[in-house]
């Protein structure tokens, strides 16, 4: 049983996880609060930090509350805390070790976690885990799965290795082939902002002003969605055309004329490094993300309007449009990395991140495989409040690195950038700090 805690940005977050002896798992605890970071419109480090120092202490706190209670027959004092509860004073079980994001991250708020990390594990005695951010989001369907389905299928967190996961979230946009544990290799990642960021800012362009004065926080991304798709419950296909190579692009059907007469003429977002870029080849091309330049484009498009500055309707279809073109790239990258492993047989892809919980991103992403001749290939999404940050997967990621034989010394740093794809510069296990408790333990 690990506790963990989750600070790299402006999530503070505490969970506790246990794994039994059978294999089966349960989420005793999984608890977060995001900084109120409205005023700012977007994430503003200092307060993000200053909200971590304010809630940590109190989510730990709570977190304790929910330890399950040691029988005091098997107890032995080392293992058991005494925890003063509404029934008087409980004997409950000790965590095994104590789980942090060591990185990547804001480095200040890392600390934070961090810092508190290791005087829990120094007042408890027990050992102490730096996790890997992104790696703990690569491995979140393992966790999906453990919680689901363990107890049926006891030996094997699913999917197994290897597998392709689109990472898309408010920080990240990464591609990754994952083949074991500590191995992931970054197939493609965006060269300017993450895609999240991006709708986050266009959606500051496109959606009206009473919009987001009334939003209840910063992820105007999740705004723009319901904004571009009022009746989602009533959506079908989106009139979604996927592109097919080849033949020009056809515009989606929709059966207003305004809004056809809008996509055809007023205006149009081009898709990012569609012109290529001369210092580049094809497969070079192949392994990035780009998002900048969408954003820029919605910026001119809602600013070159005239007075009275759109309408509506017109703000729906741009909304519509700049997810479209977002999504399209993000799902060209899968087409060529799937086509390029298809020795390697991946038959998954995980997508998670805040940005995955994007109705209309799974149907393009879903058409485009269909259309490739990658209908095989099954979509995993981690429910949005495993796949947004949180430290139940922080927990996951530190119970398989616990059971791989890892440990962290205490003198470990919090680390901002961290890559983890060894041949990045480092990997997951090119950083200082690791201790390899049991030689020769294998994670299988
Ligand atoms: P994360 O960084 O993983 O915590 O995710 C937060 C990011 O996901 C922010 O940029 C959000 O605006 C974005 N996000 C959340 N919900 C949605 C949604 N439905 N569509 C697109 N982006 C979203």
């Amino acid at each position: 049983m690990t506790l963990a805690i989750e600070t790299s940005c402006d999530d503070t977050c505490v969970a506790v996880l246990e794994k039994h002896k059978n294999n089966s798992t349960t989420l005793h605890y999984n608890s977060k609060i995001t900084s109120d970071n409205r005023e700012y419109r977007g994430v503003y480090p200092i307060k993000a930090h200053h909200s971590h120092q304010e809630r940590l202490g109190g989510l730990v706190n709570e977190a304790l509350q929910s330890l399950p209670i040691q029988h005091s027959e098997i107890a032995h004092i080392g293992n058991t805390l005494l925890i003063k509860g509404e029934n008087g004073t409980n004997m409950l079980k000790k965590p095994d070790f104590i789980s942090v994001t060591r990185g990547p991250g804001m480095r200040a708020n890392l600390i934070t976690g961090l810092d508190t990390a290791k005087g829990l594990a120094i007042a408890w005695q027990v050992p102490f885990l730096g996790v890997n951010h992104m790696q703990a989001h690569a491995l979140t369907p393992r966790l999906v799965s453990a919680l689901n389905a363990f107890s049926e299928n006891p030996h094997n967190a699913l999917p197994a290795f290897p597998f392709l996961s689109l990472l898309v979230s408010g920080g990240n946009t990464m591609l990754v082939n994952s083949t074991s544990l500590c191995e992931h290799e970054v197939l493609a990642q965006t060269i300017d902002l993450a895609v999240g960021d991006m709708l986050d800012k266009s959606a500051r362009d496109i959606l009206p002003e009473e919009l987001l004065v009334s939003a209840p926080d910063v992820s105007y991304a999740r705004l723009l969605e319901q904004y571009a798709f009022p009746d989602i419950s009533n959506v079908d296909d989106y009139g979604y055309l996927p592109p097919v190579k080849g033949t020009p692009r056809r515009l989606p059907n929709t059966s207003s004329t305004r809004s056809r007469s809008i996509l055809a003429r007023d205006w149009a977002i081009s898709a990012p490094l569609s012109k290529g870029d001369p210092k580049r080849s094809r497969e070079e091309l192949a392994t990035i993300f780009a998002f900048s330049g969408v954003g820029s484009q919605v910026k001119r498009i809602v600013e070159e309007t005239p007075p009275p500055g759109m309408d509506d309707v017109e703000r729906r279809i741009l909304a519509r449009e700049t997810m479209r073109v977002a999504f399209e790239h993000l799902a060209s990258r899968v087409i060529s990395a799937l086509q390029s492993l298809r020795a390697q047989g991946s038959n998954t892809l995980v997508v998670s991140g805040g940005v995955a919980s994007n109705q209309y991103l799974k149907h393009i992403l879903r058409s485009t495989l269909d259309v490739n001749g990658f209908g095989s290939v099954e979509l995993l999404f981690p429910p949005p409040n495993l796949c947004t940050d949180n430290a139940a997967m922080i927990a996951w990621t530190g119970i398989e690195m616990w059971e791989a034989g890892y440990r962290s010394d205490l003198g470990v740093r919090a680390l901002a950038k961290w890559a983890i794809d060894p041949k990045i510069k480092g990997g997951i296990l090119g950083v200082n700090g690791w201790i390899k408790e049991t030689e020769g333990c294998e994670f299988v």
